[in-house]
């Protein structure tokens, strides 16, 4: 779901760099099936089923929708039509792959769109005569660098998402289910300005401790921390995502000491994020906190991911990762402790890197919060 958001010429600047890009990889053609890529090449997602739905475009292709006729109506209400895009629609019965043969021309080298199914990358393939590749280095490239449309709307994904957590301490108390919680933040996520709700987790207590916990029908007890994710897509599809860890009632001092060391190495991780800096010493900012107080060990995760039409996207904040951040990157930046068994907490702020630093795009308070 997603209306367009962007003028017309915003697309077709888009289109053209990644064609461009394509040519710059040596591609002779692109085909992007329906998903993230697809709705920020045209500002449709489209829908992943059987029947083919895919854009080609290349280095001297005009870019070409393969669009089975039932479809043609809503995808001619996007970009598509905007633009006057070379459409080329099927019906049930006629061979899809044909119509992408003839877009693609006597190209050589092509490749797919990482969300394409297996069910079409196949025949695709076998029709073309070639053995596809992946154009992910060609299309993430687009995606990775917001401009500043998109980073108004990851702005106001953020506020909403703000308002939300700022909401959350007078519906989370001892007594209540995760479910019970969870189902009042999902209604104020699309209250505060989202279409739709991506995500809601809760972990109370152990819970808390497994980082890919989502609601349960666990009652919430006193003196637990809370960990509470959540993020939703406003109506341009620009996501929000952000951490806390609330305590009911009154914490342990030790987990109060451990999580105010959390609160330091994430916002070592926010110093650290600026152009020219590697993804993988962002990460190593937030871990060299968490080391130094003997948490190294309860970290389990990486630091963060990119954030854009989907939640998870490149560049990845993670060990290893060598790759060069550049202003107009946006990405979280959610280190997370984890004692199997006990408790969790996590912080998660998204953040746009400017000039010279970052904008933290999260801001209801850091550190433990106190609810119930
Ligand atoms: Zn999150
Ligand atoms: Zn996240
Ligand atoms: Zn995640």
């Amino acid at each position: 779901m997603s209306s367009l958001l962007f003028p017309a010429s915003v697309y077709s600047t888009r289109l053209e760099r990644a064609a461009a890009l394509a040519a710059d990889a040596g591609l002779d053609a692109v085909v992007v099936g329906p998903g993230p890529d697809l709705q920020y090449l045209l500002g449709v997602r489209g829908d992943t089923i059987e029947r083919l739905t895919a854009l080609v475009l290349g280095p001297g292709i005009r870019p070409t929708v393969v669009v089975p006729r039932m479809e043609l109506a809503k995808v001619r209400s996007t970009a598509v039509g905007s633009l006057g895009l070379a459409v080329a629609d099927w019906v049930d019965g006629d061979d899809p792959y044909e119509l992408v043969a003839t877009a693609v021309g006597d190209a050589v080298r092509v490749a797919v769109s990482d969300a394409l199914p297996a069910l079409h990358v196949v025949p695709i393939g076998e029709r073309l005569g070639v053995r596809v590749e992946l154009a992910t280095p060609v299309l993430r490239e687009g995606r990775m660098i917001k401009d500043s449309a998109e980073i108004a709307e990851l702005r106001r994904a953020g506020e909403a998402i703000d308002a939300v957590h700022r909401r959350v301490p007078g519906w989370l108390r001892a007594g209540r289910t995760e479910r019970e919680v969870a189902a009042d933040i999902a209604e104020a996520i699309v209250a505060e300005g989202h279409e739709t709700v991506e995500f809601v987790i809760v972990g109370s207590g152990p819970n808390g401790a497994d980082p890919h916990h989502e609601v349960s029908d666990r009652v919430i007890g006193d003196g637990e921390i809370v960990v509470v994710d959540i993020g939703g897509a406003v109506p341009s599809g620009y996501n929000s995502d952000s951490t806390r860890t609330y305590v009911v009632g009154t914490s342990s001092p030790e987990a109060a000491e451990r999580i105010a060391v959390l609160v330091q190495a994430q916002q070592a991780a926010v110093d650290a994020a600026r152009p020219g800096a590697t993804a993988s010493e962002v990460d190593a900012a937030a871990r060299r906190v968490l080391a130094a107080a003997g948490l190294g060990e309860a970290f389990l995760h990486r630091t963060g991911h990119g954030i854009g039409v989907s939640v998870h996207e490149e560049p990845y904040i993670a060990p290893g990762n060598d790759l060069v951040l550049r202003e107009g990157m946006a990405f979280s930046i959610e280190p997370g402790i984890y004692f199997a068994g006990e408790w969790g907490a996590r912080i998660e702020d998204i953040v746009v890197l400017t000039a010279d630093g970052c904008e933290r795009l999260n801001t209801a308070p850091h550190g433990l919060t106190p609810a119930g």
